[in-house]
């Protein structure tokens, strides 16, 4: 059993902009205190910064919390599933983290990798280290989500989190991988409920993969929210707590700001012709996909391609 909302700690390790340590801390402590359990982390993020973050934060309080990490992406380009890397990554992360384990050990971002290695070497080798104790449950990660489901069949894992891909801005979670999770009773995690920053006032950072008129839709989602008072973040968060098999949903934060108006979002009503409207300008980008990961692995085939060029 996990808090509904949970805490992405990608941001502590500068993903999204420079983080004040000490307000990261703040904001840790105070998703505790109001309740939110979850904590996802990676040695991807702030390439080990965000573990070493989130480790300081929990001391003390790691007991708490449920903790999840990752292990096989290193770098933007930088892969390894194999049993010897995992065998050295969970250690690296238990004394990154402060702990002697964690709760939810999580391959990350599985469509870059042969799946057949990640279902014949990556998952046996993580059950190997889940029967050492160093973790509790093992899951599976990624933005593509057929890849997910081949892996999940032919490998049993404990969660799946799939990101960007149930929100305001895209639901083929829902027809590609939620039925899935549900008839086999994985655990999802739903991440990335404002799409990696795009459904926010601030808007999506640099490096933000969507396709340019995806990011055009964001600020006009933003200000007809605000034309009614509201903030957008509410909404979309709103949005993703009203699924009805997720775990929790999973959104990116480092300041106590964010926390408490996240935490206020569990309250907030979202308004039906507010959504109408919401809905009528995603129409036309709605569910755009981006290619991520081996070209084998991608779900945009099917889809309406990622084309910037319009
Ligand atoms: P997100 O949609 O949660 O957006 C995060 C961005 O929104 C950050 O810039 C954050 O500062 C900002 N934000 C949060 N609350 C806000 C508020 N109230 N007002 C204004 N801005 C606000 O995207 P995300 O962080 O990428 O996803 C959430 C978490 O999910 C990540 O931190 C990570 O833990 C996990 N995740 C995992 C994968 C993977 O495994 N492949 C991929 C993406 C995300």
């Amino acid at each position: 059993m996990i808090s509904e909302l949970a805490f992405g700690a990608s941001p502590l390790g500068n993903e999204f902009g420079v983080t004040d340590p000490a307000e990261g801390v703040r904001a840790v402590h105070t998703a505790i205190d109001r309740g939110i359990d979850f904590f996802d982390c990676s040695p991807y993020y702030g390439r080990k910064l965000a573990e070493e973050r989130l480790g300081i934060a929990l001391e003390g309080r790691r007991h708490q919390v449920v903790v999840a990490t990752k292990c096989g992406r290193y770098g933007t380009e930088d892969f390894d599933f194999s049993p010897a890397r995992l065998r050295a990554s969970i250690d690296e992360s238990l004394e990154r983290l402060r702990t002697d384990y964690v709760d939810l050990w999580q391959a990350h971002d599985v469509e870059f990798a042969d799946a057949n290695r990640i279902t014949e070497e990556t998952i046996p080798a993580m059950r190997e280290i889940q029967r050492q104790g160093k973790v509790r449950f093992i899951g599976i990660t990624g933005f593509q989500l057929k890849v997910l489901c081949r892996i999940a069949q032919r490998a049993a894992v404990d969660s799946i989190l799939s990101y960007c891909r149930y929100n305001l801005l895209m639901d083929d979670m829902d027809s590609l991988l939620t039925p899935f999770a549900k008839q086999c009773g994985i655990g999802l995690v739903n991440a990335s409920p404002l799409h990696m920053g795009l459904l926010t006032e601030q808007g999506p950072p640099s490096w933000h993969p969507a396709p340019l008129e995806v990011k055009e839709a964001g600020p006009r989602i933003a200000a007809a929210c605000a034309a009614r008072g509201l903030r957008v973040e509410a909404l979309a968060l709103r949005h993703c707590l009203n699924h009805s098999y997720a775990s929790t949903t999973l959104v990116g934060m480092s300041t106590v700001d964010q926390v408490e108006r996240n935490v206020a979002a569990l309250d907030c009503a979202l308004p039906e012709d507010l959504l109408a409207e919401i809905k009528q300008i995603a129409e036309p980008v709605f569910n755009r996909c981006w290619t991520t990961g081996r070209p084998e692995n991608t779900d945009c085939s099917t889809q309406r391609q990622t084309n910037t060029a319009g």
